[in-house]
């Protein structure tokens, strides 16, 4: 029998369904969501992946919404380069507001970098490697617009935002009421985040928000308690795949209730101590933990100095 092919077989397979009227494009090792508006016939787009992801975005969109290509507006559930990576490319092919938090504002204008990474947070090889991560930000003046204080999402009837910081100061996550949907960014993730093999494979898991680049752990989970209240049916994350059913809120409900076993790094730059922000941006960064870099440095040291000892010929007295 014939076979019949896919428009675009590449395309297809980087989207897939959430929920009614929710779908997602997985790039590399983010995701990003697109959201119709049946009353008008409209769409937003939450979250803007990485560099690469703008073409994928543009194609799925046509795929999804066409003649409709133009979405009405993008909302940032917060400004990581892993969710802002797209704008300055689907700008150009889209003039079209870009919604966020008034806290994350200075960093979506360039007024302000995030705070370091913490590749001493542990968990896996992406937290030993997010030293390389970028945390400047994006000026997105001339585009960017602030969310509504009373909750409400510009083009999008029946959902609300909530104010999820932690992760970063204004963070947000998206929630639609009636079928109990909440796209969460990443104030908690499906997947262990810190792990690159997990972020590969996608391993389902409610974890905590990813270790590495999370400053403020106290505000960290009572988002994460926020969230878990609203008993949601389906989650879908920045990193890892939607869920959904009775498993994924009782591992919901255990993050929130164990936070600090389950999601707080045991040592870091960020532990003891938050990164403090304003609406001006960063305001105060912890110092640096340099301990466990000097620990590693000390242990690698007596290995070098053991092998080489143990590679010296023996001075033995068989000459004699
Ligand atoms: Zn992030
Ligand atoms: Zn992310």
């Amino acid at each position: 029998m014939e076979k019949i092919t896919l428009i675009d077989e590449k395309i297809y397979k980087k989207w897939f369904a959430v929920a009614p009227g929710v779908w997602g494009i997985h790039d590399v090792l983010v995701n990003m969501y697109l959201i119709h508006q049946p009353a008008n016939n409209s769409w937003v787009l939450v979250d803007a992946g990485l560099k690469t992801s703008a073409h994928k975005i543009i194609q799925v969109a046509r795929h999804l919404f066409w003649p409709q290509v133009t979405p009405s507006a993008i909302i940032l559930t917060h400004g990581h380069f892993d969710h802002t990576g797209a704008l300055p490319a689907l700008l150009k092919e889209w003039d079209v507001p870009v919604y966020a938090h008034y806290l994350e504002a200075p960093y979506l204008t360039g007024r302000s970098a995030y705070p370091p990474p913490d590749p001493s947070a542990g968990g896996g090889l992406m937290t030993l490697l997010s030293w390389t991560f970028p945390r400047q930000g994006i000026n997105l003046n001339g585009h960017l617009l602030m969310l509504p204080e009373d909750g409400s999402i510009p083009g999008l009837e029946g959902w609300r935002y909530i104010h999820t910081p932690g992760h970063t100061p204004g963070h947000i996550s998206l929630y639609r009421e009636h079928d109990q949907v909440l796209l969460a960014g990443d104030a908690f993730v499906t997947t262990q985040s810190e792990a690159l093999s997990h972020v590969i494979t996608q391993s389902k898991k409610i974890s905590g928000p990813p270790k590495y680049f999370t400053p403020d752990w106290i505000s960290a989970e009572s988002s994460v308690k926020k969230l878990a209240a609203l008993q949601p049916r389906t989650v879908a994350t920045g990193h890892g795949k939607p869920l959904a059913g009775q498993a994924m809120q009782r591992q919901l409900l255990l993050l929130a209730e164990n936070f600090e076993k389950a999601a707080r790094p045991t040592s870091g730059r960020y532990v003891e101590e938050a990164a403090v922000a304003g609406v001006n941006g960063v305001e105060y960064i912890p110092p640096a933990n340099n301990t466990r870099w000097w620990l590693l440095a000390g242990a690698f040291a007596l290995a070098v100095a053991g092998i080489w000892y143990a590679r010296k010929p023996a001075n033995n007295s068989y000459d004699a």
